[in-house]
């Protein structure tokens, strides 16, 4: 009989739609679910999505006991550990879903090379995107720069396609190999436990993901063109941290959007909304994919020598929410008590650091990726990027958010703003976004002390954009 099948889970931790999984069941043959925690040839994960994939892998170990499996957990470097485990096992084959993650893809040509000549074969599949960066070239050949071509020609190539269904038996070895307890990985958070926040808000596994797509479709997909602004509202799907760690396939949230939209016409123009983020989400990987160094180095290279400030005072208030501009400092307060911020005011938030402060956006970049549990190196450098204008496509570094005029445009009635800052709810809707400028009688009134219970701003927003853009203009000369 032959030896085993290895199917290595990364960052999909699903049974559904998981080409890996299914070919490997499909083998006939036994079925080693394996999961190494690599913190030695990977990007450690930050302390969010520590706590978030705990709770994935307890959820797919269940998954794959119900069906006669188990996940067999395993620390180290991740070749190392898949070598050990194919040779003391008589495994004659590897699958897994490929990355796009630079070190993904250093483990996915190591272990070709290390486990084929020793007799297993590596076999690399989809799933994690819409559309394989390696298929989508201009009509020049070259690798696209710019979204919107990159959105059509997604639309064109992939048109949306049934998912897999999950297997209803893995078959496991009889002599599964040894795996480590997960209590040992140590990854929720002890003392302090500031999880709380997080237990709250989320259901990491993939029935946690069902559930939140089909409430989102069920209670805004229909508005989602105009609410996925509005941070003071549940406008948008929240499934990033579960599509980040796999727990449902872009193609799977895909189905279901158009099913809503043959069902329910009213819902089109919203599922065609968040397919188009979902694209963008697969052009961040794209970019990746295609310039590894996106996570450290600027897109567009001239940015290299931007003169940025190090400013760790400015950093810290930032981190914290107190930079004494109610939309940033509510939205830092999101973050870190959920693990989540919401689109619009992460491009605030970002904008604030990278402009109002000039302190670098790999700063933020590094911040976002310990505090969300959706912290994805491709999206996240993709975006930071954007926000900073050295990115692919980005936003001209000279365009500054104005953090006033969107609290003002995006939340009017400061509900987002009194859900975050409570120090702050007793001003009016028209003040709340500019406490500074509150007469001194009415803060009191409201019981506020600026500077005391809430900070007085760290920089004017005029002083903050002119520094910004006399920087950006002294830079620009002096580069030309
Ligand atoms: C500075 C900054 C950093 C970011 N860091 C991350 C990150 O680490 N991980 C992450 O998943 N997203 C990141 N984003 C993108 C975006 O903010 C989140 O994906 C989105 O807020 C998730 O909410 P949602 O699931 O409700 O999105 P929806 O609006 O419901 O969109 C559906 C899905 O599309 C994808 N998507 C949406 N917007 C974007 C986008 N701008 N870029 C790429 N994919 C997108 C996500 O997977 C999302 O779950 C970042 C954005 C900014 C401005």
């Amino acid at each position: 009989m032959s030896g085993p099948v290895i199917t290595l889970f990364r960052r999909d931790l699903r049974l559904a739609d998981n080409p890996a999984l299914a070919a490997a069941v499909a083998t006939g043959q036994p079925v080693i679910c394996l999961f190494v925690l690599d913190d030695e040839t990977a990007r450690p994960f930050g302390g969010a999505s520590r706590w978030w994939l705990h709770h994935s892998l307890v959820d797919l170990d269940r998954a794959l006991r119900a069906c006669g499996g188990a996940l067999i957990l395993r620390r180290g470097a991740t070749v190392d550990v898949v070598a050990d485990v194919a040779r003391t096992t008589g495994t004659t084959a590897l699958y897994l879903a490929r990355r796009y993650e630079p070190w993904a893809a250093d483990q996915e040509n190591a272990l070709k090379s290390r486990l084929e000549p020793e007799g297993v074969s590596v076999r690399r599949f989809g799933g994690t995107l819409l559309s394989d960066p390696d298929a989508m070239r201009t009509g020049q050949g070259g690798p696209f720069k710019v979204f919107t071509p990159f959105y059509r020609a997604v639309l064109k190539a992939v048109p949306p396609t049934q998912p897999v269904l999950a297997p209803t038996t893995v078959p496991a070895p009889a002599d599964l190999p040894d795996g480590d307890d997960l209590d040992t990985w140590a990854l929720l958070p002890r003392t302090p436990d500031w999880a709380g926040g997080l237990c709250e808000t989320w259901t990491p596994g993939a029935a946690g993901a069902h559930d939140r797509l089909d409430s989102f479709v069920d209670a805004a997909l229909n508005t989602y063109e105009t609410g996925r602004d509005v941070p003071g509202i549940d406008g948008t799907s929240a499934l990033s941290p579960h599509l980040h760690f796999g727990e449902i396939s872009p193609r799977q949230a895909r189905a279901r959007l158009c099913f809503a939209a043959d069902r329910q016409p009213e819902t089109a123009t919203g599922a065609a909304a968040v397919e188009r983020q979902l694209v963008w989400r697969d052009f961040a990987h794209y970019l990746l994919h295609h310039w590894p160094t996106l996570p450290d180095t600027p897109f567009r290279p001239e940015y290299a020598s931007f003169p940025w400030y190090d400013d760790p005072v400015a950093l810290k208030a930032w981190q914290r929410g107190h930079t004494g501009f109610p939309l940033v400092d509510a939205g830092m307060r999101q973050l870190w008590h959920t693990g989540w911020m919401h689109n619009r005011v992460r491009m605030v938030v970002a904008s604030f650091l990278v402009k109002h402060l000039m302190i670098p956006w790999q700063a933020g970049e590094a911040w976002f990726w310990d505090t969300l549990v959706d912290a994805d190196l491709a999206n996240n450098a993709a975006n930071w990027q954007w926000v900073a204008g050295c990115g692919a496509d980005a936003a001209p570094y000279f365009r500054v958010f104005n953090p006033i005029l969107q609290s003002q445009k995006f939340d009017p009635r400061g509900v987002y703003l009194r859900r975050w800052l409570p120090e702050l709810a007793a001003l009016s809707d028209k003040q709340i976004h500019r406490p500074w400028a509150v007469p001194p009688l009415e803060l009191a009134e409201a019981g506020i002390t600026l500077g005391k219970t809430y900070p007085e701003p760290i920089v004017t927003h005029e002083a903050g954009r002119a520094r910004a853009l006399a920087a950006f203009q002294a830079w620009r000369e002096g580069a030309s």
